[in-house]
């Protein structure tokens, strides 16, 4: 099966790979599909940048009759509004020579009413997150009683997020009977919960070990003492244009990007993305960046997961991330579709467990740099590297070693001069985004909410 010659498809979908320019099928395409036609129930432990949406929609849609029917046959669950904007393109790219009705359905905007009417009209595909798409069938506007396969995206996110009761409210309205398709990037319990609690015999295959990174990516680390060496080192990796073309930096809050935002020497080459940004702000920016208008898109692992960009050169993590498989989701985003891409990952001594966790992970020890001797090394600390308390309404800040109360910088700290203007910082930055930072949106606020 390596070869799409050798899938049983109808012409018109054959007609589709070819206008994408698709060769031969991804490794993931090559042992799900005929399983997946077959009626199994199926997981699939595949990352973001292997195929792992056609190879589950490519059989999908070869076992879609035409119907007229108004109630959907398949459902598709993604974590984020990003993602399902994604995937309902792919459906797009697929069908163009079919009668294939789809509907993306997420919240975040004013959009319901237009969601409902759209359903309303009959679809055979409703692709959604878990909450929007629970308020329409409690609205007795979305009927899942036709249901036939049920598809759920990134699994690992829809945990991370917690979706757990959402999807949970879902499947009651599923008909039982019904074939269940599973993608996650890393095996989680959560993906042996569902297995157990919901899946017949499903057949489980795996693309490169879990959190295994793709080979196509070279990667190396810096050990760098604070938040502002770290931003003097990056200013100096960035003056290099030409290696990194397309560079997403990927930062542990909401703080950190914007006051990275502030001290790089690029402004008009970056955007930034995070949830305290509205939608609108966020589908531009990352719009400016696709299209090569911004060079570099600073952003947070929560908002940046469903990104789907091709060619990025470089992912730059900031602040090494607290989970480990963060990691891999970050990384995933470069070196995709048989280009060579390049992580570079920046530690403080705070974060070494977490940088040996990743390490562990991936069994692989990343090669060190040292700090080139042009970079220099700033005593100045932030107030997360001084203040140790956790700010509640951060929400990412759970993952940064700086919100874990250790104790590094202390000593350091005494010693240092300190920035201590933190509310004339956020006057600043309200006053560069001329608009309210702390709007957020549903799904973060519900998140928050539930921590509390
Ligand atoms: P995914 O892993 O689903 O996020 O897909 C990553 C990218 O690979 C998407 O931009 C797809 O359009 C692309 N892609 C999927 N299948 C193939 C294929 N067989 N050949 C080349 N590119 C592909």
């Amino acid at each position: 099966m390596n070869n799409f010659e050798d899938f049983k498809i109808k012409k018109q979908l054959k007609n589709a790979i070819v206008d994408l320019g698709f060769e031969k099928p991804t490794p993931i395409q090559q042992v799900s599909y005929s399983t997946i036609l077959g009626g199994a129930d199926f997981v699939g432990i595949a990352q973001t940048g292997t195929g792992k949406t056609i190879a589950y929609l490519l059989p999908i849609i070869q076992d879609l009759k035409f119907s007229d029917q108004k109630h959907p046959r398949v459902l598709i669950l993604a974590p984020t509004r990003e993602l399902v904007i994604q995937i309902v393109e792919q459906i797009e790219l697929l069908t163009p020579y079919l009668s294939v009705r789809v509907l993306g359905v997420y919240g975040g905007s004013n959009n319901i009413d237009r969601q409902k009417r759209a359903v309303a009209e009959g679809q055979d595909i409703i692709v959604g997150t878990p909450r929007r798409l629970y308020d329409l069938v409690l609205a007795n506007v979305l009927r899942l009683k036709s249901i036939k396969k049920l598809v759920i995206d990134e699994v690992d996110v829809m945990l991370d997020f917690g979706y757990k009761t959402q999807l949970r409210n879902i499947f009651e309205y599923i008909p039982v009977k019904r074939q269940n398709i599973l993608f996650s990037a890393t095996m989680t319990t959560y993906v042996d919960e569902l297995m157990d609690d919901f899946l017949v015999n499903p057949v489980k295959k795996t693309i490169s070990i879990s959190g295994t990174p793709l080979e196509s990516i070279s990667q190396e680390v810096y050990a760098v003492p604070n938040f502002y060496t770290k931003t003097n080192l990056l200013n100096h990796l960035l003056e290099d244009k030409e290696t990194h073309n397309k560079v997403l930096i990927f930062v542990a809050s909401k703080i950190h990007a914007d006051r990275l935002f502030e001290l790089l020497n690029f402004e008009s080459e970056i955007s930034v993305i995070h949830s305290s940004k509205e939608q609108n702000h966020r589908t531009k920016s990352i719009d400016k960046f696709e299209n090569g208008k911004s060079r570099i898109l600073i952003a947070t692992d929560v908002i940046a997961r469903g990104i789907d960009i091709e060619k990025i050169s470089t992912v730059i993590s900031f602040d090494t991330p607290f989970y480990p498989e963060n990691y891999i989701h970050r990384i995933g985003r470069t070196g995709r579709a048989g280009h060579q891409g390049s992580s570079i990952l920046f530690y403080t001594e705070k974060e070494i467990p977490l940088k040996d966790a990743i390490e562990g992970l991936m069994k692989y020890t990343i090669p060190q740099k040292e700090l080139p001797e042009v970079v220099e090394i700033s005593t100045e600390l932030t107030p997360e590297e001084v203040v140790k308390t956790i700010n509640p309404d951060e929400e990412d800040d759970k993952n940064s070693a700086d919100a874990r109360g250790d104790s590094f910088h202390k000593k350091s700290a005494k010693n240092s001069k300190v920035r201590t203007e933190v509310k004339s910082y956020e006057r600043k930055i309200k006053r560069k985004y001329k608009k309210p930072q702390k709007r957020g949106d549903k799904i973060q606020n519900k998140k928050r909410k539930n921590k509390r």
